[in-house]
């Protein structure tokens, strides 16, 4: 089992500090379970790449575990645990790597907080649920994936595939948050029963989830994994990251989006902001086009009818939304010509994407009130600075306007997983601050029935880009 890191850093070898370990030796530890050898196969200052090798003994494991859980007389010796990654290559990163997994960093303290260029690299990585898993659990925390799909055996094609993966993660990222990542979600991709399950995992798991799993779209599938299925413990974990008791997040998210539906549906708003955005990207001549955060691929849909769209890009963080999108749009049965026009990604807006870039024109409808507050400045970074298309088109709901739903209870956001809502005022005071920065120039208009004193239910700006930035970023 073998784990590799590294880095283009300047220097690289600053990969040595990092993970406390001296690219010049070899070292070994000892584990309950076996042993871990620590050695880098190049350490240059261009170039660093630090090895951990796992040697599970299987003999050591058996005597372990007892015999109480082989389902034949052999399997405690016979099993794959000494070739795949699973919750023994946590245990050993949190031994091994525990002072870079905890953000300490002697020598180097500033590094600690620094994000560098790293790679990881799992030679056999399990996946219960196909490469599809593997996807939903690294690509909203801003990972790029290689994925190779291992044959069951090589001299035999015809046996088909493995559930084992060579997967190469790259990211600019802190080391500490790579190896986080790491140690939480291993074992969730892994399907056997977990090494260390016990009593204190609510806390681990907390400890080194913190806020990327709150904002994870699969978190429910992480804290349900990571715990084994252990309901009663998986509640507990989702119930201190969500602040509240909820046992069937799915059904909820349902019936949340069904009360901002119903909140919405006098009005068919949700069609009217579509048409509004659609309308808007026809005036502006835009052929190729964003949509980020599609959801389910509403607006899709309608751009897909018409023929000036000749690239569309549908993008969400979510996974299943854009399964539902797919659906939606046919896109399996789509005659050739009109399926080369749509791509659907999945990626978060809170990372830069290359694959974003060299668009006309971007939709983000009703998207930026999910995100956290705090956040907001990633997803202008990302859109405004690095993506840059010519027209951007934001809507959000106008807070205001919420006093004309008697439904809604006041102080009361439309949809439960809206982080703000915010005023005309705050909408466009934020707007015009983020056109100033980045050479936009920005005009707003109201969507839907306007009220004389709260204005209309729903807002949108219209950024113009007004010149070639010179200082794009890179
Ligand atoms: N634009 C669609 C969906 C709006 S709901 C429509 O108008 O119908 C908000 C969408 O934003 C959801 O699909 C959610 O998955 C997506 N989203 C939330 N955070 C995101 C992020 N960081 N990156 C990309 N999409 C995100």
């Amino acid at each position: 089992m073998l784990l590799t890191i590294s880095t283009t850093y300047d220097p690289a070898t600053d990969l040595g500090y990092l993970l406390h370990k001296h690219p010049d030796k070899v070292q070994t530890f000892s584990l309950s379970f076996g042993r871990a050898h620590v050695f880098y196969p190049e350490a240059t200052a261009v170039s660093c790449t630090a090895a951990l090798m796992l040697d599970i003994d299987p003999i050591k494991l058996s005597r372990q575990q007892g015999g109480d859980q082989a389902s034949f007389a052999l399997q405690p010796y016979v099993n794959n645990r000494p070739y795949v990654a699973s919750s023994f290559l946590s245990v050993a990163i949190a031994q091994v790597y525990g002072t870079a997994l905890n953000g300490r960093c002697k020598d180097r303290p500033e590094l600690v907080d620094t994000p560098i260029p790293l790679q990881a690299k799992i030679a056999t990585l399990p996946s219960h649920d196909g490469e599809s898993l593997l996807h939903r659990l690294f690509t909203p925390l801003g990972y790029t994936l290689h994925v190779i799909h291992q044959p069951l055996d090589a001299q035999f094609p015809e046996w088909g595939d493995s559930h084992i993966y060579t997967v190469t993660l790259t990211h600019t990222i802190r080391l500490r948050e790579l190896l986080t990542h790491l140690y939480v979600l291993i074992p969730v991709l892994d399907d056997e029963k977990h090494y260390w399950v016990g009593a204190d995992e609510v806390d681990k798991l907390l400890q080194k989830g913190e806020s990327w799993l709150t904002d994870h779209p699969e978190r429910e599938e992480i804290a349900h994994r990571f715990l084994r299925r252990q309901r009663r413990l998986t509640r507990a974990a989702l119930a201190q990251l969500t602040e509240e008791d909820d046992p069937d997040p799915e059904a909820t998210g349902k019936q949340h989006d069904q009360e901002e539906t119903n909140a919405e549906s006098s009005l068919g708003l949700h069609q009217q902001r579509l048409q509004a955005v659609l309308d808007m990207l026809k005036a502006s001549g835009a052929a190729r086009v964003l949509d980020l955060g599609c959801g389910e691929g509403r607006l899709l849909r309608m751009l897909l009818q018409e023929s000036q769209f000749k690239a569309i890009v549908g993008m969400d963080v979510s996974y299943r939304s854009l399964e539902l999108a797919a659906e939606r749009l046919k896109l399996e049965r789509l005659p050739e010509r009109q399926r080369e026009r749509i791509t659907l990604l999945h990626g978060s807006l809170l990372y830069r994407d290359q694959r974003l870039v060299g668009y006309d024109a971007a939709a983000v409808v009703e998207v930026i009130e999910h995100l956290d507050a705090p956040r907001l400045a990633a997803f202008v970074q990302n859109v405004f600075a690095f993506t840059q298309p010519q027209i951007v088109l934001i809507t959000t709901p106008n807070q205001e306007y919420n006093v004309m739903w008697p439904s809604l209870p006041a102080q009361k956001f439309r949809h439960r997983d809206h982080r703000f809502e915010w005023t005309r005022a705050e909408f466009q005071t934020w707007a015009t601050k983020v056109a100033d920065t980045h050479g936009y120039t920005v005009r707003f208009t109201p969507i839907g029935p306007e009220d004389e004193t709260v204005g209309a239910p729903s807002q949108m700006a219209i950024f113009t880009r007004e010149h070639i930035d010179e200082n794009r970023t890179p």
